[in-house]
């Protein structure tokens, strides 16, 4: 389970508003007890994708190294990744999960014409051929 307050999940979303027509990305930071993933910083991150950035995400090595080092510093951990599907559901793509990581939560929120819609999170399951739905909690 993740949890997000409203003022983070706000958050996600002015981020996606404002990227769209274009796909937004950042880190999650937080700390995790019991399985219970408490979101309590976000981190937008430039998307590096070369393919025009929609309906794809990637996060630079070099981020991804400066995202861990700021993390650390604040005894928080990466918890998981959000991104931005506009004009598409907030299910994650064949691309999202070949590219996800076990461990992490990966939040999708859905932009419909500019306007941020549904949010939804997922975990890699055991073997990574598939997303379990994880439930957010505000
Ligand atoms: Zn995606």
């Amino acid at each position: 389970m993740i949890r997000l307050s409203d003022e983070l999940l706000s958050g996600i979303r002015d981020h996606a508003r404002a990227d769209y027509p274009y796909e937004c990305c950042g880190a999650m930071l937080g700390t995790e007890v019991g399985g219970l993933k408490e979101i309590t910083e976000l981190r937008p991150v430039e998307n590096v994708h070369e393919d025009g950035h929609e309906r794809r995400f990637l996060i630079s090595a070099r981020d991804m190294f400066l995202i861990e080092r700021e993390a650390r510093a604040k005894s928080l951990n990466v918890l998981g990744f959000y991104h931005s599907h506009p004009d598409h559901p907030a299910r994650p793509s064949e691309y999202d999960r070949e590219h996800a990581w076990p461990y992490y939560s990966y939040v999708i929120v859905s932009v419909m014409k500019g306007e941020p819609a549904d949010m939804t999170s997922w975990t890699l399951a055991e073997g990574g051929l598939a997303f379990d739905a994880e439930e957010i909690q505000s």
